[in-house]
């Protein structure tokens, strides 16, 4: 099953719930524009590369679109289609006014130069520029890109339009960017973590934590639910995994990361495989790196009590229902990984006031909006008997139908 299918699958169940015609059925699934662009690149040895670009706009009846860009080899259409629309459902979801897009390229960062990755950069804002910008369409950071290379599209963007801010989000602090940004993902991550075990009554003190990716989300979470006493006993990357199921010291894993580039052997841990780090007993497992890791294969060996979905799409439908059936909580990601998006949003809005929050004030307002999004989504779930996940496409589904419907078809 494809990531398309996969979220498709998620939307037809809320929607039939909901009692939503067919024709409005695909009215809300269709999007809106597809641009797939040609990214040509003159490598540093002088040879062209070149690669498939995506901005894929699915819907923008709540406001202007808005989603990550991902520099990763395994981007394609169907599975960037389906990172948009799960945008939709999130913006409406935490009540940001926004609707929900998604880009991507084909391409293995880690095998660039930093002046390659620029020009890429800048030879895909070149392709797309006419169809971004604050009013139209915001590109973020997502999985293989950064505050660089936000700082890079602003820049590129600024050439054809003038000086614009707020067309990205994401950006360095120094370039218009917004304190708590970087953060931001993976503490919603780590606040609604601690949210959802206050409500099945669990302690958050010594709660074993297990996170797949240790990048911008899966560190952050990690150093948040560490200062909140839970223990992290095993932690993974693309290049392998550790435990130690005393715990692992987070802020001496951060610095062996920012040394090292990996996780891989950390001192005072042993090494364990991404598959068997999957399957290690918890009480929340974390996947914070790729979608698609929990599947019908390994969805009756997951030994976690709650599974908190930082990655976007990271569960299959059919690893879903046995999850149901084993009693296992899955805090699903249009939820979990909102805080992101949410201080995208507050970034986009100084940016256009030309007034920069503190971060106490933007920590604040996060942990607000998450918090709300939390509460609402637990009410549904529990007065409509349904999985969070379940209850949080009715509220998405429901907020970004009423707006299609009242703004005029
Ligand atoms: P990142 O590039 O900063 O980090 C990704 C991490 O995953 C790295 O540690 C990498 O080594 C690891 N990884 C990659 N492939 C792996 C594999 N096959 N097995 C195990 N680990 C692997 O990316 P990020 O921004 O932290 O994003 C992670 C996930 O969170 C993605 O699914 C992304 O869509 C989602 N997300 C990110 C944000 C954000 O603000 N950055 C917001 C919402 C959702």
């Amino acid at each position: 099953m494809g990531a398309r299918e996969s979220t498709d699958r998620y939307f037809h169940e809320a929607a039939s719930l909901m009692g939503l015609t067919a024709n409005m059925q695909k009215l809300l699934l269709t999007p809106e524009r597809q641009v797939k662009v040609q990214v040509a690149l003159e490598m540093d040895n002088g040879e062209v590369s070149t690669f498939i670009g995506f901005r894929i706009q699915h819907n923008n009846a709540r406001g202007p679109l808005k989603g990550g860009l991902r520099y990763h080899p395994e981007v394609d259409e169907d599975e960037v289609l389906s990172l948009a629309t799960l945008m939709t459902w999130k913006t409406a979801l935490v009540n940001i006014p926004y609707g929900g897009a998604k880009g991507g390229i084909q391409i293995n960062a880690n095998d660039l130069s930093p002046a390659e990755l620029e020009r890429v950069t800048r030879k895909f804002t070149d392709e797309i520029h006419d169809v971004i910008g604050p009013d139209k369409d915001i590109p973020a950071p997502d999985m293989g890109t950064n505050a660089q290379v936000m700082a890079w599209i602003m820049n590129q963007y600024g050439k054809y339009h003038g000086f614009t801010p707020a067309c990205v989000t994401g950006k360095p602090v120094e370039l218009h960017g917004a304190d708590g940004r970087e953060e931001a993902t993976g503490r919603g991550v780590g606040l609604l973590t601690v949210a959802m075990l206050e409500k099945m009554k669990e302690k958050i003190i010594g709660a074993e934590i297990v996170i797949q990716g240790f990048g911008n989300v899966g560190s952050f979470a990690a150093q948040y639910l560490h200062n909140q006493g839970a223990t992290i006993i095993a932690v993974s990357d693309a290049f392998g995994g550790i435990k130690n199921e005393k715990g692992i010291n987070i802020p001496a894993l951060a610095e062996y990361v920012a040394e090292n580039g990996t996780v891989k052997d950390y001192p005072e841990s042993e090494p364990v495989s991404n598959e068997d780090l999957l399957v290690t007993p918890c009480t929340v497992l974390i996947p914070a790196a790729i979608g698609g890791v929990l599947t019908k294969d390994n969805a009756s060996h997951i030994q976690a009590k709650y599974i908190v979905e930082a990655a976007n799409n990271p569960t299959y439908p059919e690893a879903d229902d046995i999850f149901d059936q084993r009693g296992i909580t899955v805090l699903p990601d249009v939820l979990a990984n909102a805080g992101g998006v949410t201080v995208s949003y507050f970034e986009w809005v100084q940016n256009r006031q030309y007034f920069s929050w503190d971060i106490d004030k933007v920590r604040d307002e996060l942990d607000k909006k998450m918090l709300d999004a939390f509460k609402r989504t637990w009410e549904v779930a529990t007065t409509k008997k349904v999985n969070l996940r379940l209850a949080s496409y009715l509220l998405g589904i429901g907020r970004v139908g009423r707006a299609t419907v009242m703004g005029g078809i």
